[in-house]
């Protein structure tokens, strides 16, 4: 597993093999979770996507959806879901932040020549928590009973649900009207 590997690079102190992997590995889910969730992604003729692209249509994409769940949680009266996906939002929202503000260790370890900034000569405690908002990102869109992504079920072109391979993951979408 990806994640293992870069918690042993970190824990060896190779950051920037570290931040290499994470970043490699945040391009790959994000570009598969683009393509599960039906995410808007800029169109690019040269389809030299980057990490950015995917990431903020994946979360905008994620939020709307929970925002569904919950309205439609709450439109069956179904309390216990209803504050699930509250909660989810909440880890969401979250987890953007911190990829917003830890997110940013990422680069300059990789491409060494940003020596202008804090984070280029960063140490594994200060990449930490750069690789921990990805890898909760992930965890957030990635079953851990089947280890599918979250994938969205549509009707036409409506949103009926959003689960997992196995459904341990499924929201219901669909409106009591
Ligand atoms: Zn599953």
């Amino acid at each position: 597993m990806e994640w293992e590997t870069i918690q042993e690079e970190l824990d060896a102190g190779n950051v920037s093999i570290a931040a290499h992997q994470t970043r490699r590995m945040a391009e790959w889910f994000l570009r598969e979770a683009s393509d599960c969730l039906n995410a808007k992604v800029p169109f690019k003729a040269n389809s030299r996507w980057i990490l950015g692209d995917f990431y903020q249509g994946v979360v905008s994409r994620y939020k709307s959806l929970v925002k569904d769940a919950k309205d439609a949680a709450n439109s069956w009266g179904i309390e216990d879901k209803f504050e699930h996906f509250v909660e989810l939002d909440g880890r969401m929202t979250d987890i953007n932040d911190r990829v917003s503000k830890d997110g940013a260790a990422l680069n300059p370890n990789v491409h060494w020549n940003e020596t202008e900034s804090e984070f280029a000569h960063c140490t594994p405690a200060e990449l930490k928590p750069a690789v921990k908002a990805y890898k909760d990102l992930y965890n957030a869109l990635w079953c851990d009973e089947c280890g599918s992504c979250l994938n969205i079920v549509q009707e036409g072109q409506t949103d009926v649900s959003m689960r997992c391979n196995c459904s341990t993951i499924n929201w219901n979408l669909r409106k009591d009207n």
